[in-house]
């Protein structure tokens, strides 16, 4: 390790609560598709910090209308109307099928304001008691108290008990445990359409389509996590539109801004009259900086087609990395995703072949002990998703 590592850690250990295990390197800048550390090494990002940064870093018209817009106004409240947050609206709703926005800072609390949305609609529309929230096997939908009671993974409630109530756990993409588990009590059904944190793995269409079919049936919320694998990364704009279903609920977050904090909640026209004046708020949601940036992100997704480029980008690395797992045979399990959204599964657990891609400057995360996960930007290039095939090939078959 080196010498500032040791320093900085040391420092950190000083000054923050230890609730995170950091990766061994200290990023200094990017630029596009490529970071560089403290000692001036590069990497190719293959994370994109968690899903965030989809269009690349610093990029200059990105950078530009940030800069522009901060000496023009960043904050008034929500007290104000915003011009900047109404053309984000306009933008944003273009995509899919919803009627109305909601927007906040990050994805955990997009979902708070989903499960509310959820359960407003069903007690004040509907006129039912109706609170319970279903949510399944392997999902991640944030770590404040209420998603964390979402997650339902015992490894993120430790110590955190009582758990707020109205939350289900079922197995994952098993329509009749869906179809038994929805009762009087259910508002809604949250769930993530391929499973970020959880592995990478998608939904089966058949499940998807039954899950949609089961919240219309017994009229409960069919609710879209879409914080990861929204906004182009899985080759639409959000991964619900590969089966084309129709959610009623939908949230984005990660990417919406590029790296601005910012998060949103969408609705269809119908569910939509559950919030009145004064139902939820938020201080900084939707201001007038992470509006006009997240605005400008649309408008270059749309103008540079950048989901149909995940989407054929993806499909090329994904037959790439399977053409890996051929070369080196006992080592991969199994490769998946969706567009520039990718699952490695390896046989054993990674984290010596992660350390070695990190080393050789491939920056990537390792999640499930054994999954490579891959959140490239949607503006990499070939040559470096080649170049990491190459790479990981190399040390698998070194051993
Ligand atoms: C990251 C993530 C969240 C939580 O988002 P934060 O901005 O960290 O609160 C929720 N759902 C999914 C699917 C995520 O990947």
């Amino acid at each position: 390790m080196s010498k500032t590592l040791d320093i900085l850690r040391k420092k950190e250990e000083s000054l923050l609560l230890a609730t995170y295990g950091r990766y061994p390197v200290t990023i200094a800048e990017g630029c596009g598709s490529r970071l560089r550390d403290l000692d001036g090494k590069e990497y190719i990002d293959l994370l994109s910090g968690i899903g965030v940064t989809n269009l690349g870093h610093c990029r200059p018209e990105i950078a530009e209308v940030t800069a522009a817009q901060a000496r023009k106004l960043v904050h008034v409240s929500n007290l104000f109307y915003q011009e900047e947050q109404l053309e984000l609206a306009e933008r944003l709703l273009k995509t899919a099928h919803f009627g109305k926005a909601f927007f906040c800072n990050s994805g955990a609390e997009a979902n708070e304001g989903a499960i509310k949305l959820a359960r407003r609609r069903q007690q004040r529309l509907k006129n039912r008691s109706a609170y319970e929230i279903i949510t399944f096997e392997g999902c991640f939908h944030g770590r404040t108290l209420a998603t964390v009671a979402a997650t339902g993974q015992a490894k993120f409630q430790d110590g955190f008990a009582p758990m707020p109530e109205g939350f289900l756990q079922i197995p994952w993409g098993d329509p009749q445990a869906l179809e038994a588990a929805v009762s009087e009590k259910t508002a809604g059904v949250l769930l993530e359409i391929i499973q970020g944190e959880g592995g990478v793995r998608p939904v089966s269409a058949r499940f998807a389509h039954e899950v949609a079919r089961i919240c219309r049936d017994k009229d409960v919320l069919f609710i879209a996590d879409e914080v990861q694998a929204g906004m182009g990364r899985t080759g639409k704009y959000w991964a619900f539109q590969h089966f084309g279903l129709k959610p009623d609920i939908m949230t984005t977050a990660k990417a919406l801004a590029n790296g601005l904090p910012m998060g949103a909640v969408l609705s269809t026209d119908a569910v939509a009259p559950a919030f009145v004046a004064g139902s939820h708020a938020t201080t900084f949601g939707g201001g007038a900086l992470v509006s006009a940036v997240a605005a400008k992100v649309l408008e270059i997704m749309e103008r540079d087609g950048l989901p149909q480029r995940a989407a054929k980008l993806g499909a090329w690395a994904v037959e790439r990395f399977r053409a890996v797992q051929a070369a080196c045979p006992g080592t991969i399990r199994e490769v998946r995703g969706m567009g520039l959204m990718i699952g490695i599964e390896l046989t054993e657990p990674g984290r010596d072949v992660w350390e070695k891609l990190l080393q050789s400057g491939f920056i990537l995360n390792l999640t499930q002990e054994r999954v490579l996960r891959l959140l490239p930007p949607l503006i990499i290039e070939k040559e470096d998703l080649e170049r990491f095939a190459d790479c990981l090939e190399a040390i698998l078959k070194a051993g």
